[in-house]
C-alpha cells in the first residue's frame, strides 16, 4: 500500500499536477450523459473512480489551485466539479449527498491521468440513451446505469 504512488494526474497547461491516491481505480465507465457530454466537449466522459475517503481532505497546496463549479444534480446531490484555473480542464467530480455525507467515490476524468493503467480497466459504456454516437456492437452497454453488483465479495 505504501509502495502505491497512484497515478499521474494533470491538467492540459501543466498547472494542476499531482497523483492518484492509488494506482488501482474502483471502477471506471464511459458516460453518454448530456453533462459528462458538455463537462468534456467531447461525444462521452470517462470517469475513473477513487474511494473519496483516499482522495479528501486534499492537500492544501491543491485545494488552493483547483477551482470548483458547484451544481445540484437529478438526484439531489451537490457535485463539486473540480477543474484547471488556468486552461479549464476538468481534474475531477466529488459528490455530497442529500444528508450531507460525501459520495464513497470520486470520479477522476480519465484523460486527466497520465497512464496507460487506467485504459486496461474494464470500462462500461452508461446512459447510452443520450448518446450522440452509433455505439460498436462490442462495446458494454446501458441505457442508464447497470444493475447493482451481485455480491460477489465482502
Ligand atoms: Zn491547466
Ligand atoms: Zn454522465
Amino acid at each position: 500500500m505504501s509502495d502505491d504512488l497512484g497515478l499521474p494526474v494533470s491538467c492540459e497547461c501543466g498547472y494542476i499536477n499531482f497523483r492518484t491516491p492509488s494506482s488501482k481505480p474502483l471502477g471506471m465507465a464511459h458516460c453518454h450523459c448530456t453533462s459528462c457530454r458538455k463537462q468534456s466537449a467531447s461525444a462521452f466522459g470517462t470517469s475513473v473512480h477513487f474511494p473519496a475517503d483516499q482522495v479528501f481532505p486534499l492537500p492544501a497546496e491543491l485545494e488552493q489551485k483547483l477551482s470548483v463549479f458547484t451544481h445540484l444534480t437529478d438526484s439531489g446531490n451537490t457535485k463539486h466539479c473540480y477543474f484547471c484555473p488556468k486552461c479549464g480542464v476538468r481534474i475531477m467530480n466529488a459528490a455530497i449527498l442529500p444528508d450531507g455525507s460525501r459520495r464513497y467515490a470520486v470520479s477522476f476524468k480519465g484523460g486527466a491521468i497520465d497512464s496507460g493503467v487506467v485504459w486496461a480497466t474494464p470500462a462500461k459504456h452508461i446512459f447510452t440513451r443520450s448518446a450522440v454516437m452509433k455505439l460498436p456492437d462490442e462495446w458494454e452497454t446501458y441505457e442508464t446505469i447497470p444493475p447493482p453488483p451481485a455480491k460477489d465479495k465482502k
